[in-house]
């Protein structure tokens, strides 16, 4: 089943390494982002561009649908998921800001997990996670953002007014 819009010309990357950082703004105490890095290197060297990861996109992308209040670790990723999630926004928090109208295509296929980036980039690509790694990282990092709401409820997500705690209460 092929999709309207989908590019069949795209650079293949196998994802050996894949790992986050979360760091304070410096120029903006009191508020933090996420930082991905894929095979070493962050979005900006990747794909071109640096925008906010958005890890509830992330995080709604790796369990079975995107319902949210429901128990962390029950429901994951289906077998033949194929569905588009805003990875990447603006680092104000809406996609279209900054011409972000796509999205990222999240596949499942067997135990792999892949993103097919087709917007915002000269050629499109499609990362090729290994599932479990992705999974343990999403758990890893929602983990580490939970405890961290904890202790910094009043921490700002990325240029959203939306503080940790917030949002981690609605994942
Ligand atoms: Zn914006």
């Amino acid at each position: 089943m092929k999709e309207k819009g989908i590019s069949e010309d795209f650079d293949s990357i196998i994802v050996d390494s894949f790992n986050y950082e979360i760091i304070p703004f410096i120029k903006k105490p009191g508020t933090f982002d996420v930082i991905i890095k894929i095979n070493g290197k962050t979005q900006l060297e990747l794909f071109g561009f640096d925008l906010l990861f958005d890890f509830r996109e992330f995080h709604a992308s790796s369990k079975e649908n995107a319902q949210k209040k429901q128990e962390f670790d029950t429901r994951r990723i289906k077998p033949d998921m194929r569905e588009r999630f805003f990875l990447f926004t603006c680092t104000c928090g809406a996609p279209d800001c900054s011409d972000i109208y796509k999205g990222v295509l999240i596949r499942r296929e067997g135990d792999k997990i892949s993103w097919l980036v087709d917007e915002k980039v000269e050629k499109p690509k499609k990362l090729i996670f290994n599932a479990k790694n992705y999974l343990d990282l999403d758990q890893k990092l929602y983990e580490n953002l939970k405890e961290l709401a904890k202790n910094e409820p009043g921490l700002i997500y990325g240029g959203t007014q939306k503080t940790l705690a917030e949002i981690i209460s609605q994942l």
